[in-house]
């Protein structure tokens, strides 16, 4: 195996396909930065699909029906790491969060600030909201059915968009979101959050989350899945070690979709979540897409 990329939910198929089609097409030598490229067009993909109601164009917004974007880019060689948080109109959000990481002495840039930063890099505001995410968040104000908690709504309310790409033991992990659908403005999740939503080290592994933030950067639950392969789990038991301690420690979690995936550093996969049935992710071996399960509650 040459290469691999993982991605979560059904969108993680276009994430993939598109990582993989960069990965192959690429002129670049340098195969870390052709790595991270792949990943970057894996997750701005998505963010341009108006079909996925959780990532980018098309995102769900928030309760004053303005779409915001998370988004955030990390490589396992030197730990370097990128993010923008509550950025409204533009995009990709992925493509900030890397001109973050290799432009800018920071790691993250939010609201107004990532705006005008998008500004100087020379992206045109754009209308993120789609005819059929205004329809959706006019039913929603109408109905004013929101309830207490937006977790409790079912799962095109959220969903994030993470990949992760491994290539001869170097780690690649990023993701994109609009985060919770009809939010507070200005609320961020776990994803753009180093070490909550997403972490990568060379020396142990890469992990991604999706699922309700409030509970997942918590946990720190990326940084957690990470720590545990450093420990010698694999990726499978570093991700269930891991939820299973979410569920233990705070069993009101089931109620919640709290997932996640990972890769250790000699290319071993693994998923779990905390409502298994729900979750579905993507993973490309070279260029065979498989889609993934997890059968087993709590695996
Ligand atoms: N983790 C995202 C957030 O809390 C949402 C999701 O992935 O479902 O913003």
């Amino acid at each position: 195996m040459q290469v691999l990329f993982a991605a979560t939910w059904w969108f993680g198929r276009i994430a993939v396909e598109a990582a993989v089609r960069q990965w192959r097409e690429s002129q670049v030598d340098d195969s870390a930065l052709r790595l991270l490229e792949a990943v970057v067009e894996g997750a701005a993909a998505v963010e341009r699909d108006p079909s996925v109601l959780s990532v980018g164009y098309g995102g769900l917004p928030n309760r004053d029906g303005e779409v915001e974007l998370d988004a955030a880019l990390m490589e396992g060689a030197q730990l370097r790491a990128g993010a923008v948080a509550s950025l409204r109109g533009f995009l990709p959000a992925i493509y900030l969060a890397r001109a973050v990481m290799e432009q800018t002495p920071h790691l993250m840039l939010v609201g107004e600030g990532a705006a005008r930063f998008a500004l100087q890099q020379g992206y045109e505001p754009q209308q993120l909201l789609t005819p059929e995410s205004l329809r959706r968040w006019q039913e929603w104000r109408q109905q004013r059915s929101a309830p207490k908690e937006v977790s409790a709504e079912r799962a095109v309310s959220h969903d994030t968009v993470g990949v992760l790409g491994w290539h001869a033991g170097h780690l690649v992990v990023a993701c994109t979101t609009s985060g919770l659908a009809w939010k507070m403005p200005g609320r961020v999740g776990d994803s753009p959050i180093v070490g909550a939503g997403l972490y990568a080290d060379n020396e142990a592994g890469a992990a991604v989350c999706t699922g309700i933030g409030e509970y997942i950067w918590r946990f720190a639950l990326a940084s957690r899945v990470v720590e545990a392969m450093r420990a010698g789990y694999t990726a499978q038991q570093a991700c269930q070690r891991s939820v299973e301690f979410m569920l233990r420690r705070l069993p009101e979690v089931a109620e919640r979709q709290c997932a996640v995936i990972a890769i250790r550093a000699d290319g071993d996969f693994g998923l779990a979540a905390t409502q298994p049935e729900r979750f579905e992710a993507y993973i490309a071996r070279d260029s065979e897409i498989e889609r993934i399960t997890i059968h087993t509650p709590g695996s």
